[in-house]
């Protein structure tokens, strides 16, 4: 609900160091998805608020490119040391403004930080290259620089791995950075600020700006932004990806996804059950790497039944009590458009075996959906082609392995992909064939570490250096070569 800036609790910007109000007065509540409370007001900025950002980020650039790498790698230990410190109080910040369950909270602040860590290696990332000799008495040296101002848009699945997959690594290799945090998670945002600042962080190499669509064009349209990191939806990807390259900037765009997990037929059923449950379920199916379609290769019907049962075991509820695996979706209407998949679904033909609705109390605050479940789906129906982002599971049944991966061939979408066996065979086949930039062996959520490049394929990323590991050290600095004669 928008509304207006009289309304205490409205979250500031940061800016050059300062809190700073933005100059806007159209403010959203930022509701806690289990419980309906609110628990701040964020202010939806204007692109006047964003040239203040990139002019403090310039300024700042000027000066921090010249500081020596490794004393800008220091700054991430001690970032480091504070995160760990509040390890515990950022996860449950996490739960309360995601919604998700405390200890997939816990484990998202371990991945953050496991990108810090990435981070402070900067002296070593950034060294370059030499050969002697390239002609006689000639040599070649490539050094690294900074880009300048780099602009980075977050969705609110990830509100402290995401951010952290950007900033840590830009900064570290001499850039500054403005934030645009998803306007559903501003308050981890102002957390991870808040520490960096304490961490030692010169004022103006970390700039945060709250809002939506105004601050994210404001950043495109920037002629001193030099680079745009985003993730989020497709649609918005392709957008982002579109028009700040179409102005000259290095872009990636991170987008959705439709991982299918393929279930060979000697696969354990316990074990594979236990893996594609909390794959679906965990975070209420709001992650770019959780199984959104499963592919049954043979008539495998003790799987689907174990996997059904499973399901309806599942403690639905606030991610703050202990063993809650689902949890609630983000926000209402994020569960009314999923209804409307769900309707489709049953009208395109597909067999409803485990209905999350019947679990579902309109009454209720938090915006719950039950663990549901779609039987003999094909390819060609909308539940199979579209990203849901919620509880809800596709099975989809092939009569082999090629049959299953041309299905994944088949999706627009490529983040990742997995496949249940211990046929070596399937697995070499799975490896060479399946159409993902993420694959797992028996792994139900293959999310790559802060070392590896995170690296979807199709339309699930637009750009072509991916987030994180060495990608990330190219997509945030430029490359300068020296041709010497000494004679
Ligand atoms: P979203 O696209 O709605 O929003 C992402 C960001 O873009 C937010 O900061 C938002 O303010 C901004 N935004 C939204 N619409 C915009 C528009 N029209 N113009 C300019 N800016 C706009 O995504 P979300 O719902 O926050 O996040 C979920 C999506 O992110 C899912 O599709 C998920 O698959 C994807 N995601 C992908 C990855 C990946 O690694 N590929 C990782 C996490 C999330």
């Amino acid at each position: 609900m928008s509304i207006t800036k009289s309304q205490t609790n409205v979250l500031k910007n940061y800016i050059n160091g300062q809190w700073v109000e933005s100059n806007t007065d159209e403010t959203l509540e930022v509701p806690n998805p289990a419980t309906g409370e609110i628990l701040a007001h964020v202010p939806i900025s204007t692109k006047e608020d964003v040239d203040f950002a990139v002019k403090s980020a310039k300024a700042t650039f000027e000066k921090w490119k010249n500081v020596p790498v490794p004393k800008r790698a220091r700054i991430f230990f001690k970032y480091h040391t504070l995160l760990s410190e509040n390890h515990e109080e950022l996860a449950r910040l996490i739960v309360q403004e995601n919604g998700k369950a405390f200890k997939e909270s816990y484990g998202e602040v371990q991945r953050g930080i496991e990108c810090v860590e990435f981070a402070a290696g900067a002296p070593t990332l950034m060294m370059g290259e030499t050969l002697s000799g390239i002609a006689e008495g000639i040599d070649s040296e490539m050094f690294r620089y900074p880009l300048g101002v780099v602009g980075g848009v977050t969705p609110f699945n990830f509100p402290m791995m995401v951010p952290l997959w950007m900033f840590p690594l830009a900064i570290a290799c001499g850039n500054t950075f403005v934030l645009k945090p998803s306007e559903r998670t501003p308050l981890l945002a102002n957390k991870l600020v808040e520490l960096f600042s304490e961490a030692g962080a010169p004022d103006g190499t970390l700039n945060l700006v709250h809002g939506a669509h105004d601050v994210v064009n404001g950043l495109l349209d920037h002629k001193d932004v030099k680079a745009i990191s985003f993730v989020g939806s497709q649609p918005v990807a392709k957008y982002i990806y579109e028009r700040a390259a179409s102005q000259g900037k290095r872009v990636q765009a991170l987008a959705g996804a439709k991982n299918h997990h393929i279930v060979m037929p000697d696969g354990n059923i316990e074990k594979v059950v236990q893996q594609i449950i909390s794959s679906t379920y965990g975070s209420a199916g709001q992650r770019c790497m959780a199984c959104s379609a499963v592919v049954v290769v043979g008539e495998n019907d003790e799987f689907v039944k174990a996997l059904n049962e499973k399901a309806g075991q599942l403690t639905m509820g606030n991610g703050l009590d202990d063993d809650v695996l689902l949890t609630p979706m983000i926000r209402r209407e994020n569960r009314e458009k999923t209804l409307g998949y769900i309707r489709t679904g049953v009208e395109e033909g597909a067999s409803l075996i485990r209905d999350g609705r019947n679990e579902m109390d309109e009454t209720e605050k938090g915006n719950f959906l039950g663990p549901t479940i779609f039987d003999h789906v094909t390819p060609e129906m909308t539940i199979a082609k579209e990203e849901i982002f919620a509880p809800v599971l596709s099975l989809l049944r092939a009569k082999d392995l090629d049959e299953g991966l041309e299905f994944i061939r088949k999706s627009r979408f490529g983040n990742g992909a997995t496949i249940y066996t211990k046929d070596a065979k399937a697995i070499r086949q799975f490896r060479e064939e399946a159409d993902a930039g993420m694959l797992g062996v028996n792994v139900g959520v293959p999310a790559t570490m802060a070392f590896f490049p995170f690296s979807g394929w199709k339309d699930s990323f637009y750009g072509d250096l991916h987030v994180n590991g060495k990608d990330g050290v190219n997509f945030y600095t430029r490359k300068k070569m020296i041709t010497s004669r000494h004679d």
